[in-house]
């Protein structure tokens, strides 16, 4: 890979692009990339093309490695492009002098730009150098004892940061991976037989995936170690895992301070909040209450994160990176702070305790999303006057994007519309589940939206609509009984599609398990995509009985 890209001319300081499916070849190109002396890009083929257009050029990527199958799927522009198509060598021969000729990484060398949202309507690339991963990786090893014949199963997308650690702690420790694929990850019936056929010691995923596999009928196993991170770990989550695994870790932290910046361990049957725990090594956090005060415990505050883990800046946006990375005014805890709008409070035992944001910024399943750019993709819509875009907890860690949205006079779009036309720009974890038409926008004195008058879109009425036509065989109202309670809405009727009503892909392994209590029958979640409810309900046993399957 390495010597491919320097024919392109490629080098130490460059950016190149990776759209690519998840197998070991991915891994191995990430490595050519770096041995080459550039940094990768993760462009996530599961992403639309003109989100990718966007991070592309936003990036100024030098190169794209790409696989055939996939090649029809980048935006047009994106030259030059590389094709992965590459054999493995039965075995790896060293031909880097050691001299650092070659072109190899120094530490302080840009290894990866993840693209996170961004609150003015772009998504913006976080810059981070190879010294912060290796002391992320060396503090990660160190803490849940990462061993040589420890193997992760990897499961998280490679557009988001906690993948750095999948595809690289357990070689960097000589220990294996498996690698599941796209499908694998995204089917909790697959993911539960690559677990007990793999049978790994190490897993990484976010609560909403921990709850999956649960809700899919996973017993966790004890030899498994387990690292939760990407949002908020709940007591209940907490205890039903620990009470089934070898060991559980809350990790927390932003991508701009790579990855991870501290860790808890649960221990023992949760009492109360799950802290997010103490630093890893080489970083510092510092809770600053007040005028840029170090706040003592008990007393909140905004945390600021320092030390080896604070990247170098946003891509490009000098601008954006003065405003959240800042030279410490402290004397202790390093030359730069990276403001995370976290807001946390030391407990009397030294660990952190995470209580919230100072801003809008919400995560959906793990992944950051600022309201604000999905409110700029809905008025870039035509027909669409003004939009607001809230997150609203649908119990159980559930946060659905509700969009409220003005239309200009004289529109006929449909939420349908909206939904198509979103799809288009932004990843489905940035898709609004619930989309509430509104008369007219409240906003303060100040003419800002005014979130607190904003109506809550459960308690409404459902909106008329003259196409609806009732579920009527039992299977069809036993399937609009299942949607109607996951996607908390009160009308399902047989035109209807899972996704159009604001489902996504999490909730359909839900789905699937509610039909199996109560059929009996496992369908699959794929379906769900293209059908409407009467054609997939044509497929299904009729239900059992109310309560389920005997025995189940
Ligand atoms: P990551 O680096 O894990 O990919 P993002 O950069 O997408 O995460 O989002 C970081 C934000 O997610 C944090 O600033 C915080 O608000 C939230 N977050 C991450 N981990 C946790 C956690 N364990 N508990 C609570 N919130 C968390």
């Amino acid at each position: 890979v390495a010597s491919k890209l320097r024919t392109f001319g490629v080098g130490q300081g460059d950016i190149v692009g990776g759209h690519m499916e998840r197998t070991a070849r991915l891994v191995a190109t990430l490595l050519g990339i770096w041995r080459s002396g550039a940094a990768y890009l993760p462009l996530d083929p599961e992403a639309p093309s003109a989100r990718l257009a966007q991070i592309l050029e936003g990036a100024e990527a030098r190169a794209v490695i790409t696989e055939e199958r996939l090649r029809g799927r980048l935006p047009p522009g994106s030259d030059p492009v590389l094709l992965a198509d590459w054999g493995f060598p039965a075995s790896f021969e060293n031909t880097d002098s050691g001299d650092g000729r070659a072109g190899s990484p120094v530490p302080q060398s840009l290894a990866y730009v993840m693209y996170t949202s961004g609150s003015t309507g772009h998504p913006k690339g976080v810059e981070v150098s190879h010294l912060s991963v290796r002391n992320l990786l060396e503090s990660v090893r160190h803490v849940i004892g990462f061993r040589p014949d420890d193997c992760l199963l990897a499961v998280s997308t490679y557009s988001f940061d906690i993948s750095v650690l999948e595809f690289f702690l357990p070689l960097l420790c000589g220990g294996r991976i498996v690698l599941g694929s796209n499908e694998q990850v995204k089917h909790a019936p697959a993911l539960l037989s690559l677990l007990s056929q793999t049978n790994p010691t190490v897993m990484q995923a976010t609560p909403s995936m921990w709850r999956l596999l649960r809700d899919a009928g996973w017993q966790g196993h004890p030899q498994l170690r387990i690292i939760s991170g990407g949002e908020e770990l709940t007591p209940e989550l907490a205890s039903w895992l620990i009470r089934r695994c070898g060991a559980v870790f809350n990790g927390y932290g932003p991508t701009e301070a790579t990855i991870y910046s501290s860790f808890h361990e649960v221990t023992g049957e949760p009492d109360g909040r799950i802290p997010i725990g103490r630093p890893l090594s080489n970083t510092s956090l510092l809770v600053l209450a007040g005028k840029q005060q170090l706040a003592p415990p008990g007393v909140p505050g905004e945390l600021y994160i320092g030390g080896a883990g604070v990247a170098l800046g946003y891509r490009g946006r000098p601008d954006l990176t003065r405003d959240r990375f800042l030279l410490n005014p402290l004397r202790r805890g390093g030359d730069r702070l990276y403001r995370t709008g976290d807001r946390v409070a030391w407990r009397k035992d030294g660990s952190l305790d995470f209580l919230g944001r100072v801003d809008n910024q919400v995560q959906v399943r793990g992944h950051r999303v600022e309201p604000g750019e999905v409110e700029a993709a809905l008025e870039g819509i035509r027909e669409v006057a003004r939009a607001a875009v809230v997150a609203k907890d649908m119990g159980e860690g559930d946060l659905r994007l509700v969009a409220y949205v003005v239309f200009e006079p004289g529109s006929s779009l449909t939420g349908t519309d909206i939904r198509r036309a979103l799809r288009a720009l932004l990843p489905e974890y940035m898709m609004p589940g619930i989309i509430e038409p509104l008369g007219r926008m409240p906003l303060t004195s100040s003419g800002k939206v005014d979130r607190r008058a904003l109506p809550d879109p459960l308690r409404r009425a459902p909106a008329k609509r003259d196409d609806f036509l009732p579920p009527e065989t039992s299977q069809e109202v036993m399937l609009a009984d299942v949607w109607q309670q996951l996607l908390r809405i009160s009308k399902v009727g047989k035109t209807d599609n899972f996704f159009d009503l604001g489902g996504h892909s999490l909730l359909t392994m839900r789905v699937v398990a509610k039909i199996e209590r109560l059929t009996g029958f496992r369908m699959d979640s794929r379906v769900m995509f293209f059908q409407n409810l009467e054609q997939i309900a044509a497929t299904l046993p009729p239900p059992v009985a109310a309560g389920g399957m005997p025995g189940a």
